[in-house]
């Protein structure tokens, strides 16, 4: 069966893919996501992820959390996350069209990398299945980072499964996130605390 190292964002978006995945390769997971902030948030994520691997017993790989490896590649320097945090408050905006490109790279240019240190044929991510990400992007990036980094890059539209994602978190009673991970899409979500 082919090997298949699959970006996981978070618990709930991965239960559908999983299911979709499953009987085609073996999977292992790759929790790389310093997009999520602050981190009790990326804690929280982390927890409903490994809930998740131990009931259906999926092997995870869990590179450290860095959350300055997002700053420098949205904003192109280090930043900690407390003064993003104060920049922010002041009004500070950096607008989707101009970091979820930037974030959807960071992350699966590591997959990528990491997929091919490991002699996986395949990478993929679970950011497929969310309506809310722009699938075409990623399709092209992936295909760009496949022909790079010489492992296959798995495309599938997931979107059809959003919803049965959704139950089946309740199933696994799975903590659901209220934004999509960034300390700029936390603002505009209206998440305070
Ligand atoms: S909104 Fe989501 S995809 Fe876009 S930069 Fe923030 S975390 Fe990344």
């Amino acid at each position: 069966m082919a090997k298949l190292l699959l970006h996981i964002c978070c618990g709930p978006c991965a239960t559908y893919v999983l299911e979709e995945l499953n009987p085609q390769f073996e999977i292992k997971g790759f929790y790389y996501n310093p997009n999520i902030q602050p981190s009790l948030e990326y804690q929280k994520r982390k927890e409903a992820l490994e809930k998740l691997a131990q009931k259906v017993n999926l092997p995870i790989l869990w590179p450290e959390y860095q959350p300055e490896d997002y700053f420098r590649k949205v904003l192109g320097r280090a930043i900690k996350l407390s003064e993003m945090e104060r920049k922010i408050k002041k009004g500070f905006v950096l607008p989707p069209e101009k970091r979820c490109p930037l974030c959807y790279e960071l992350r699966l240019e590591k997959t990528a990398q990491k997929a091919q240190e490991l002699g996986f044929d395949y990478f993929s991510t679970t950011l497929l299945i969310s309506p809310y990400q722009d699938l075409g992007r990623i399709k092209k990036l992936g295909l760009e980072l496949a022909d790079r980094f010489q492992v296959e890059f798995y495309f599938q539209d997931f979107t059809s499964g959003f919803l049965r994602s959704k139950i089946l978190s309740k199933e696994y009673d799975l903590y659901r996130q209220k934004y999509c991970g960034c300390l700029f899409s936390r603002f505009e979500a209206g998440v305070r605390n």
